[in-house]
């Protein structure tokens, strides 16, 4: 009799705790708190075989069944549940991918419905045909892939990857992400990436100048190793790594893979490294933009608009710490003289040496600039005038030593300039310009080749 009750109880109890956790009441509660009642519970099924129960503890037997069947339910049956669930929409999912992908060919005809469709902004020619190419590669490992929890696996880290497409500029990252969708479909395998580092300061300086150096992302221990091999071109690809220099009419990095890869995977590896060069192209235009919007395509250094927009951050910064900053504005002396004897392409290289001059001899975060025709103009940042005084005329001093000319013109170039610190004129952020230009036109009056600061 007593064992009937208690099973009736049971399924009683694990029916009100399935509705509960329905509703969500117990999800607030950590797992651990339901171990105490669970040793309870068997506690005292034991005293009951073994002895006599009152009803205390069969109001705390009651009790436990409860957690205990909702343990039941969420540990077993929930899971189930949800993996069932999943599952049917993993399968839809594809389905419907499928049947778009066969009533329609992959054309670019068709990416302006299909682009508002999946909500992605304006592709590139390149990247919408490799975008094709990998959902039609989608489908075909979904063919040959038979666990669905594997195959989910793998549709989440390629939409992850894909998303990089669209979204993100920081190469970085996106190399971080090839570096999980490879080690994903290539498990067997080791993986190294490297990629060449250019930092922006020596593009903005001259193209020359420009230095590359090599950062491992992946595979740091053995691609220490081959990384020789692998610029000379001499990696045995048949026999020991299959690898890609990612290139647009230079080199960017390349992927490597040990280890035996059979043609599907060679295959995906090909795919994958064009969707990254794709991707690596869009990041590279995007900042060249950005750079070309900043900076005066002559000289290299910022220009103009640039120069205000930081002028105006800087007096805002002023505003709050009240930490002097000075600006000197430069103009070439008889700078139309020279033109006109020598021409402009020696005025082209004047006015470039000065720019390098001017970049040389400052902070990182000083801020050079062509103001426009002859005319420069440098922020010096958390200084005093004084102390400005001497970055200034070793700037003017290194530039009338610039000795090629002096054998061209038979004389040094020189400049006059005009200096005004923060302190003396911060009414708005464009005055200072104002007094530091008056300043530089009473030099250009008392003869040139000077600055005036009062
Ligand atoms: P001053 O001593 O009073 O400054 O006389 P200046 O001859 O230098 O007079 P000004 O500063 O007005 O002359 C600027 C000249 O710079 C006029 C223009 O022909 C020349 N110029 C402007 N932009 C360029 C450029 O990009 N390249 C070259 N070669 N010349 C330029
Ligand atoms: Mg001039």
């Amino acid at each position: 009799m007593e064992i009937t009750l208690y099973i009736l109880l049971f399924v009683l109890f694990f029916f009100v705790s399935f509705a509960l956790t329905e509703m969500r009441i117990f999800f607030i509660l950590p797992k651990s708190f339901f171990i105490i009642p669970a040793i309870i519970f068997i506690t005292i099924s034991l005293l009951h075989i073994f002895g006599r129960i009152d009803a205390i503890a069969f109001a705390i037997i009651t009790l436990s069944l409860i957690i205990l069947s909702f343990i039941i339910y969420r540990e077993f049956i929930s899971k189930i549940l949800n993996f069932k669930l999943e599952l049917k929409y993993i399968k839809d999912k594809i389905s419907e991918n499928t049947e778009e992908d066969e009533e329609k060919t992959p054309s670019t005809d068709i990416s302006e419905e299909r682009r508002k469709k999946i909500g992605i902004p304006e592709l590139s020619k390149e990247l919408e045909e490799i975008f094709y190419t990998i959902l039609k590669t989608r489908k075909e490992v979904k063919e040959k892939l038979v666990s669905a929890d594997k195959h989910e696996k793998f549709i989440i880290y390629l939409t992850n990857f894909i998303r990089y497409s669209i979204t993100e500029t920081d190469r970085y990252k996106l190399f971080r992400e090839v570096g999980n969708f490879l080690e994903y479909i290539l498990p067997q395998n080791e993986i190294g990436i490297a990629i060449f580092e250019k930092s922006p300061e020596e593009k903005i300086i001259t193209e020359t100048e420009k230095r590359e150096k090599i950062k491992i992302i992946k595979g740091e221990e053995f691609l220490s190793k081959i990384i020789d091999r692998i610029e000379k071109g001499t990696i045995d690809e048949e026999k020991e790594y299959t690898s890609f220099a990612l290139s647009n009419g230079e080199k960017y990095g390349f992927i490597v893979v040990r280890g035996e890869l059979d043609a599907n995977k060679k295959n995906l590896l090909y795919l994958t490294s064009k969707l990254t060069e794709a991707i690596l192209k869009r990041i590279e235009t995007e900042e060249e933009l950005k750079i070309k919007a900043i900076t005066d395509p002559l000289t290299g250094i910022y220009n103009r608009r640039y120069f205000m927009a930081r002028l105006e951050q800087n007096f805002s910064k002023y505003r709050r710490t009240q930490k002097n900053y000075v600006v000197a504005i430069f103009d070439i002396d008889k700078f139309k003289s020279i033109n006109d004897k020598y021409g402009h392409t020696v005025g082209d290289e004047i006015l470039k040496k000065f720019s390098f001059i001017l970049k040389q001899n400052v902070r990182g975060y000083d801020i050079p600039a062509r103001f426009g025709g002859d005319e420069f103009v440098l922020l010096l940042d958390e200084i005093e005038k004084e102390e400005s005084l001497s970055v200034i005329r070793r700037i003017t001093g290194k530039f009338s030593l610039y000795q090629e000319l002096k054998a061209i013109l038979g004389e040094s170039p020189t400049v006059s300039w005009g200096l005004c610190a923060v302190k003396e004129a911060d009414s708005n952020y464009e005055e200072i310009i104002k007094v530091a230009d008056k300043r530089l036109i009473k030099a250009k009056h008392l003869g040139g080749n000077q600055g005036v600061w009062e």
